[in-house]
């Protein structure tokens, strides 16, 4: 069994890291979905562009996702705007095919049936009452017609076509701080100044933007992979609190198993266990995580002077992330976009909807108490202080030892050991750090490595 997403098992070329100050009209940071969308948009219109990615094109969310292109998403049942939002979405499909289909992307895109099921009919009959425009009914199920793919081909793709249109791309550059007065962003040892910068980071945590973490919460999932002899066509998803998720892929089933807050189980492995339970084998397991927000709309366009965001998916930013792209090219490029006021991050939030609020920040302040115990969970690993500092150290299995700060730099959350993916994880925020430290998803922009002699 393998501890990757089934879309990384592959090795591809990387580009070059920044060594010098350099000046752009584009700055975009972050090599995801959102990234290179707004990239792939923003090229060949006489502007420099440049992107900045903290390890490599597709590090992100963007491949650890299940690849698929769909309106008829869960999230629907919760959506108030739901006629434009299933536009937008609706949009957003037609146009990824057609990026594809022109410029000829080997992303192994696949038309396949969509279902929404529940173990509760009246809650499909309900939702039925207001997409019947967009759908049909299939028995206990709601079907559209929507596809799949395989998310990292069509980033990669995305890279080489920007690469032809004198995009520059960095990669393992990452960006540390944004100075939203001088426009220059800094990666540690050299300088960015740019006129426009999009902030593609998934959490976009280089700003400060105090509406986010008020409006806001994260959701992880654990994925597996299984082999199988019948590749049915279809994927499909419900509508239930426990959204269990599938899809296929070549010869491969893949499928989602609990979800749950961040932070509400410290013992990764159990959650992986849960997963695999419910598959007799997995070839790969993986876990993800996702932003939600409180309106169940992304947030996506400016949010200061010249500075954009696209974040805020609700596990569904293949569509949204791409849209992100058309939107936030479209503000440069004209001062307008078409769905611009529907995911305003400016837009105002109903009151109903701050109600969730206070049950998100509990959870996130009960994760924090708990991480920051001194009796971390796992025996494997030691909580040690060294130099004065407290330190986690883990011991692999060939006995290498691994030690660590014992606190994420986002938010001082402790840090917990994801056995199974051998990575280190912040149950309150989601950052996730290799085995000796290094970032390598964010909130946090910074390391937890530690060194005994520095
Ligand atoms: C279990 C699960 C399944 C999902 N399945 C689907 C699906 O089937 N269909 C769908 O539509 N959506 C799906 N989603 C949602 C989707 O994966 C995400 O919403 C989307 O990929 C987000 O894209 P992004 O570009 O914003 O983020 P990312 O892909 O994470 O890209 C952000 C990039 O920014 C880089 N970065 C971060 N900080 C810095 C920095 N300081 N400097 C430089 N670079 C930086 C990161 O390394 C990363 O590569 C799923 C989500 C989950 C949790």
């Amino acid at each position: 069994m393998k501890n990757i997403s089934i879309w990384r098992d592959k090795k591809v070329n990387s580009e070059p890291f920044l060594d010098e100050n350099i000046e752009t009209d584009i700055l975009i940071i972050g090599g995801g979905m959102t990234g290179l969308s707004t990239a792939y948009f923003l090229r060949d219109k006489g502007y420099k562009v440049c992107l900045t990615e903290k390890n490599y094109i597709g590090n992100g969310v963007t491949t650890k996702s299940t690849g698929k292109i769909t309106y008829l998403q869960d999230i629907l049942k919760d959506i108030d705007n739901i006629d434009d939002y299933i536009k937008a979405q609706i949009e957003a499909c037609n146009l990824i095919k057609k990026v594809i289909m022109e410029n000829n992307i080997d992303c192994d895109y696949e038309e396949v049936y969509h279902y929404l099921d529940s173990d509760d009919n009246r809650k499909i009959n309900d939702l039925y009452k207001k997409i019947k425009n967009y759908c049909k009914r299939d028995g206990d199920t709601l079907k559209a017609l929507s596809a799949v793919f395989n998310p990292f081909k069509f980033l990669i793709s995305l890279k080489e076509i920007c690469l032809k249109s004198n995009v520059k791309i960095y990669e393992n550059t990452g960006i540390i701080k944004v100075d939203t007065d001088r426009f220059i962003a800094y990666t540690g040892k050299y300088k960015i100044k740019f006129k426009n910068c999009v902030l593609a980071t998934h959490y976009p945590s280089l700003v400060k933007l105090l509406f986010l973490p008020v409006h806001s919460y994260l959701e992880k999932s654990y994925l597996g992979a299984t082999k199988v002899f019948d590749n049915k066509k279809s994927s499909g998803i419900s509508i239930d609190k426990d959204s269990r998720s599938y899809r296929y892929y070549k010869d491969y089933y893949i499928f989602l198993g609990e979800v749950s807050d961040t932070s509400m189980n410290f013992n990764v492995s159990l959650d992986f266990d849960n997963l695999i339970k419910r598959n007799i084998t997995a070839d790969y397991v993986w876990s993800n995580k996702d932003i939600m927000t409180i309106d169940h709309m992304p947030y996506i366009g400016k949010v200061l002077d010249n500075i954009y965001i696209g974040t805020g998916y609700n596990t569904w930013g293949m569509t949204n992330g791409f849209l992100a792209g058309r939107i936030i090219s479209d503000l440069i490029l004209k001062g307008i976009s078409e769905f611009g006021d529907l995911f305003d991050p400016k837009r105002l939030t109903k009151l109903k909807d701050y109600l969730k609020f206070p049950i998100f920040m509990g959870i996130s302040a009960k994760a924090f108490v708990k991480s920051r115990l001194d009796d971390n969970p796992y025996k494997l690993v030691a909580l040690k202080k060294i130099n004065n500092k407290k330190v986690l150290v883990y011991t692999d299995k060939d006995g290498r030892k691994h030690t660590v700060c014992r606190t994420c730099p986002h938010l001082k959350c402790g840090i917990i050991l994801n056995k199974v993916e051998e990575i280190w994880e912040c149950p309150c925020h989601g950052s996730k750090f290799d085995i000796d430290g290094k970032c390598i998803e964010g909130p946090s922009n910074f390391d937890i490595s530690f060194k005994e002699n520095s």
